[in-house]
């Protein structure tokens, strides 16, 4: 065997995921959000996962390009729209969707011929304050891309909520309010739904829902693990045991010395770090799933190695995997305890995992 991490992809899980993405909102179609190499678990693995999404979406140009490049022919919305006319003219070319959030971006639109135009999804800041068109710039800005042309049959307004994550914020409903009335005077369709509102409100799902994390089988709210909401892990992260040793009571383990054995007791050395995409902040006491137990990392994270208290699996032998996350630990757990979210985990990983893919066809 080789003794590097991996993380195990199972395009099961995904397809089990979407699905209940789908289910959630039967009325919607569901541009599945694949934006930062699909949160660290690879487009060109997860795409043939995706055959019953409607259409894809990313943050940026070159991610959607680089979409067409691999062969994806589905509808591909950039959520984040171009900033020159270079990434205009490559959008019209390949088809993209693009989001359009400032009027500046519809100076260039207006610079270029309307029949070399891509369509445009108007971007509505209803009240998060990132990217989209104030209210009060909504209309000046509707008129000039009506005139363009470039809205399709019926537009599509977007908009991104700010504390989907937590059910109980009155904040949603705020957004929701401040957006329907543009819904009514432009005749247009909704796409406003992240994975939280999938999730979470039956009655704001539009028309366009637009799951990202929940595809990975994490969760997207702050209180409930992505298993708890009837997700599957998507990745499994695994790092195999590079040594058992036993040590005496008072010793100290790691960099910094930061742990002392509370008793003579066996110290496992798990190899993976923060170099390949593990939390460094990770504290003593984070579980690792082990010969199926968790077993509590102890001591400061390293970049290759982790070291694991082994009292509760006296038994484990180098060469036994352990999982970080994924099945049987979910990344949420993990996330929560490190001070970050499964999100920031999945994209940290790094090149020097392997991958490998179950669950195809
Ligand atoms: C990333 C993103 C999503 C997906 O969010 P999740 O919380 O991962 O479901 C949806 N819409 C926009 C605009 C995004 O940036």
């Amino acid at each position: 065997m080789d003794f590097t991490p991996k993380a195990i992809i199972d395009l099961a899980a995904l397809r089990h995921n979407l699905a209940l993405a789908q289910r959630q909102a039967p009325q919607a179609q569901v541009m599945a959000v694949i934006k930062a190499n699909a949160y660290g678990h690879g487009v060109e693995r997860v795409l043939p996962a995706l055959e019953q999404a409607q259409g894809l979406a990313v943050a940026r140009c070159d991610e959607a390009l680089r979409l067409r490049a691999l062969g994806a022919r589905k509808p591909i919305l950039v959520m984040g729209g171009a900033y020159n006319i270079e990434m205009i003219s490559a959008a019209a070319e390949q088809g993209l969707i693009l989001a359009v959030h400032h009027p500046g971006q519809i100076d260039l639109l207006e610079s270029l011929p309307k029949k070399a135009l891509p369509r445009c999804v108007p971007k509505i800041d209803s009240g998060m304050h990132r990217l989209g068109l104030l209210p009060e710039q909504t209309e000046a800005a509707m008129a000039r891309l009506k005139a363009l042309n470039c809205l399709g049959e019926q537009p599509l307004l977007m908009t991104h909520m700010a504390c989907a994550d937590d059910p109980t914020s009155a904040m949603t409903d705020r957004q929701w309010r401040q957006i329907q009335p543009l819904l009514q005077r432009y005749d247009a369709q909704l796409s406003a739904a992240n994975s939280a509102l999938i999730l979470s409100r039956p009655e704001m799902q539009g028309n366009w829902v637009r799951p990202g994390i929940m595809l990975y089988g994490a969760s997207p709210f702050i209180q409930r693990s992505g298993p708890e909401v009837g997700l599957r892990p998507v990745m499994t992260l695994q790092a195999p045991l590079l040594a058992v040793k036993y040590l005496k009571k008072g010793e100290t383990l790691g960099y910094g010395a930061t742990w002392t054995l509370p008793e003579d007791m066996p110290v496992g050395v798990v190899g993976i770090g923060y170099g390949d995409g593990y939390p460094r902040h990770a504290p003593t006491g984070t579980p690792v799933l082990l010969n199926g137990a968790e077993v509590s990392l102890v001591g400061r994270v390293s970049m290759d190695m982790i070291t694991v208290d082994l009292r509760r699996q006296p038994q484990a032998r180098v060469g036994d995997w352990a999982t970080l996350w994924g099945r049987g630990l979910a990344a949420d757990r993990i996330a929560q305890v490190a001070g970050t979210i499964a999100y920031q985990l999945f994209c940290n990983l790094t090149s020097r995992v392997r991958v490998e893919i179950h669950g195809q066809g």
